[in-house]
């Protein structure tokens, strides 16, 4: 099988060539990403005008790309796979409409992705995992635990109730007049600072359950900066280093803690699968990854962490997750419709907390 994915609901207009023979691993024949990051620097955050603009402007050329790196034409096709949500909907509505325009034309099945389902099961993709397997989804916009036991067969176990670690990130860095996107800037500063100095809240931690908050970290973080401000007229670089490097770990710890028990609770039930995987683009944390390593080996459990260009926003894991779809017999004609919210898990709603 060898399927065309589209992704285009958030910033990034992303086109990928995905081929899967039989049993055989799936191997990515080209994944093209356009990133819209300068289009929105100006604005300090995503302006869903602006995305679902260049998203439409730019979707042919991601797709002309896409099939050029894979050596392929539309001919060579057996499906299209595009994200048909969640997330903001003028961006899903081009990617869909696209999709259609190119199922239409060349008579392909068309295939619509939940845009988590492509990051939980990008294990699959670049490892060949088997099901069942913990998700932990961490990034810009979302914060999850899921457990992953199918294409179609997801149990959320907690997320965040407000704001997604990524985003915490960003503001943190905005916050400090580092530069975006603020989860490097943050971690580099964080390197050089002493992580005791201030003390930062550490919200829903000792609650016995897998969610998680961040957007008390931002409140705390603005009053420490303009506490600072106000003795000292300024803040120093050591002040900076200083607030990065307690904001970091109070990510950490909050991140490490709700993921022992996310683990503890799947690994009562799958004990003959012990995988934790992560996806999103904060997965690139040293600190984050290093904490989730040593709970890992502590809880004798497999660690997975894709490779970054596959942890972020991209149609590779888009087509993927469509292969695996068709494979379990979904089929979506031109009655599919673009969703800017579609949670994950239709099976046990007194789980779901936020939307996030
Ligand atoms: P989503 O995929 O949920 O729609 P998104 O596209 O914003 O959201 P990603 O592209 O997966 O998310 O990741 C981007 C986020 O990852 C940004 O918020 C960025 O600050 C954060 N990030 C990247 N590198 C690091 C790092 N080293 N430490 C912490 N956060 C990081
Ligand atoms: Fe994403």
């Amino acid at each position: 099988l060898t399927f065309l994915g589209l992704e285009s609901s958030c910033d990034d207009t992303a086109a990928a060539v995905v081929r899967q023979c039989g049993t055989a691993p799936a191997e990515i024949l080209s994944s093209v990403v356009f990133g819209q990051t300068e289009l929105h620097s100006a604005f300090g955050g995503v302006v869903p005008e602006i995305a679902a603009r260049a998203h439409a402007e730019k979707l042919d050329t991601c797709v002309r790309d896409a099939l050029v790196q894979a050596d392929l034409t539309l001919d060579d096709l057996d499906a299209v796979a595009v994200t048909a949500g969640p997330g903001l909907i003028g961006g899903v509505l081009s990617g869909v409409m696209c999709a259609k325009g190119i199922a239409v034309a060349k008579g392909l099945p068309l295939i619509g992705v939940n845009h988590l389902v492509g990051h939980a099961l990008t294990p699959r993709l670049t490892d060949g995992i088997d099901y069942p397997y913990l998700m932990l989804l961490v990034s810009g916009g979302h914060c999850q635990y899921l457990i992953a036991r199918g294409p179609e067969d997801f149990t959320r176990l907690g997320g965040t109730i407000d704001d997604a670690p990524g985003e915490a990130f960003d503001k943190t860095a905005r916050l400090l007049g580092l530069p975006q996107p603020g989860g490097p800037s943050v971690q580099a500063a964080a390197k050089l600072g002493d992580p005791d100095r201030f003390k930062f809240p550490r919200p829903l931690l000792n609650r016995p359950d897998c969610n998680l908050s961040f957007s008390g970290l931002k409140t705390a973080l603005m009053r420490m900066r303009d506490q600072i401000v106000a003795e000292q007229g300024g803040l120093t670089r050591k002040d900076r280093a200083d607030l990065c490097a307690g904001f970091q770990s109070a990510v950490v710890d909050t991140l490490i803690k709700k993921t022992e028990r996310a683990l503890t609770l799947y690994l009562a039930e799958s004990p003959r699968n012990p995988t934790l995987a992560v996806a999103g683009g904060v997965a690139a944390n040293t600190a984050i990854r290093e904490g989730l390593m040593t709970l890992c080996a502590q809880l004798e459990t497999d660690f997975l962490a894709p490779p970054l260009a596959l942890c972020t926003d991209n149609a590779a894991m888009i087509a993927y997750a469509g292969i695996e779809r068709f494979r379990a017999g979904a089929r979506d004609g031109m009655a599919l419709s673009a969703r800017p919210r579609w949670p994950l898990d239709k099976t046990s709603p007194a789980l779901l907390g936020s939307g996030k």
